[in-house]
Parts: structure tokens; sequence; C-alpha cells
């Protein structure tokens, strides 16, 4: 089977649009927004576009499909209110996930913000599972990604270790696996630039939330130097990691498994397509 690499798109039109966009650019796999990425509140979405997603997927050998979780859920926010709204948004998610026939629903784990740590990821494993109560996720290989977060103070996920103990809280209640962000462990400190540190890194990812665990790489380049907590992603191969990280990703055996998606910037026309090609050419 063929490399799986592809890049956030915009799903203007009807979220089927990008499944043939993602062609057009050369991509075969996307990630992807159900709904306005800023306001609680999304709209069902038309059986007929799910349909046309199944039709136009299978015809165009386009997968897996992955959905990233709106900005504004927070899963473990100290605020009931909060939690209750992310709670309900997050049903949501993955209520048009499973009628997209997503494979992969990504989510930060949120920010704990005036609790412990501890108390945080309890909170999250518990919104969780009451999220996906009673869902019929069971049989379709839906699974929700931990995606790791570029380490801010407050911010849930932002080593391996915690990605990996939130995973095993819900291990038994949910289907999860884990989604790493390239430029998020860079920024909160990994290095993947060296190439001995790429080497213990990926050694601590295996140790913590284990190679098969991982289904998708955000493959993001960084504005912003490693361990500086700054999420800012840049083009591949003109930020701060520069090609190397990328080419032994894309090629290490470990994550033969995974989908690789780039949420790179969009400065001029074109950009997407570029990163794609970018990363395709690293593959050996
Ligand atoms: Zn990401
Ligand atoms: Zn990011």
């Amino acid at each position: 089977m063929a490399k799986r690499i592809g890049v956030h798109l915009g799903t203007a039109g009807g979220a089927s649009n990008a499944i043939e966009r993602a062609r057009e650019i050369g991509a075969n796999t996307l990630q992807i927004f159900s709904a306005s990425p800023r306001t609680w509140r999304a709209p069902k979405i038309d059986p007929k576009q799910c349909e046309r997603m199944r039709e136009l997927r299978a015809a165009l050998d386009v997968g897996p499909l992955v959905i990233h979780t709106s900005y504004l859920v927070n899963v473990c926010s100290q605020s009931a209110d909060v939690r209750n709204k992310s709670v309900a948004a997050f049903r949501g998610e993955v209520e048009r996930a499973l009628a997209l026939g997503a494979e992969y629903l990504v989510l930060h784990p949120g920010s704990w913000k005036g609790l412990t740590r501890d108390e945080g990821l309890k909170l999250a494993a518990d919104s969780i599972q009451r999220a996906i109560d009673g869902l019929p996720w069971q049989g379709t290989g839906f699974h929700i990604l931990i995606e790791n977060t570029a380490g801010a103070e407050f911010s849930l996920g932002g080593s391996f270790e915690q990605v990996a103990e939130l995973v095993a809280r819900l291990r038994t209640a949910a289907p999860v696996g884990v989604c790493l962000d390239t430029c998020h462990t860079h920024v909160a400190g990994y290095d993947m630039v060296s190439t001995e540190g790429y080497q213990e890194t990926m050694r601590q990812a295996g140790a913590t939330v284990g190679f098969d665990a991982v289904r998708v790489w955000h493959c993001n380049d960084a504005k912003a130097e490693r361990g500086s907590k700054l999420d800012r992603h840049e083009h591949i191969g003109q930020g701060t990691m520069g090609v190397e990280p990328f080419r032994w990703l894309l090629n290490d055996k470990h994550f033969a498994h995974c989908a690789f998606i780039a949420e790179t910037p969009y400065d001029e026309p074109g950009d997407d397509e570029r990163n794609v090609r970018v990363l395709k050419s690293m593959v050996k």
C-alpha cells in the first residue's frame, strides 16, 4: 500500500469536495474540520454528503479520513459549564465523524488551568467517556486520537507520558489512539533534529504511547525554537526543524502504518500542494 500523505483541507461547498481536492494536489489522505472550528453549535451533516464522501473515497482511494476537533472543546476545563458544553460539542464531533465514515478524530486534551494536572487528566478521561457513551462506534474502526501539545503551561499532553496516561485511562472505555505533531514535539523540547536526538525521542515515544498506538503524524515544521512551547507551524523544511526530521520520520519503520498529514500555513495558492509534494519526495 502506498504511503499515506496528505494535508488539512477546507470543506467549502461540502466535505466531499475536499476528497477531490486531495487527489488534485497529489494527496491520498487528508484532514478536515466537520464544522466551523470556532463555534459551539454545528449543523448535522446532510446524509447525501456522507454518501458522496464514501463513494468518492472508494473511487479515488483516499484515506484515512482524519477530522480535527473544534478548538473550543476543552474536556478538562475547571468550569463545569465549559466542560458540559465541550462534552456536548465533542459528542457532535464523534457523531459527524461516524456519519462521514472518518477513521480518526483528533483531539487536543485541553487546559487544566485552575486545577492540578492530575485532576485535569481525570476530568479529560471522564468527559471523553461521557461524550461517546452509547454512540455506535463498535466495529467501525473509528478511533479518537489524543494529540500531543506544544507543552504550554496548563495544557495537558505536552509530553508523551501525559498522552500515554490519558490513553491508558480510556483504553477500556473508548476507541483511542495517538496523533503526534512534529512541531508540538519539537517546541515542547524533544530533539527530533539531531541524529541521536531523533533516535532518543522516538525511543521515548515507543516506551510511552507505543508505536502501534500512533495512527497519525501531523507533519509541521516550526517557526519557534525547540523548547519554546510556542505553537507556530511552518512550511516543511523552512523552519527550525529543517527537512531531515521529516525524511527520517517518513521512512521510520516504527511508523510505517501511519498517515502523515501537514497542517502547514496557507500563505499563497499552491502551498498545500507544495508541502504534500515535499513530503512525498522524501519517501524512499
Ligand atoms: Zn497538529
Ligand atoms: Zn499546532
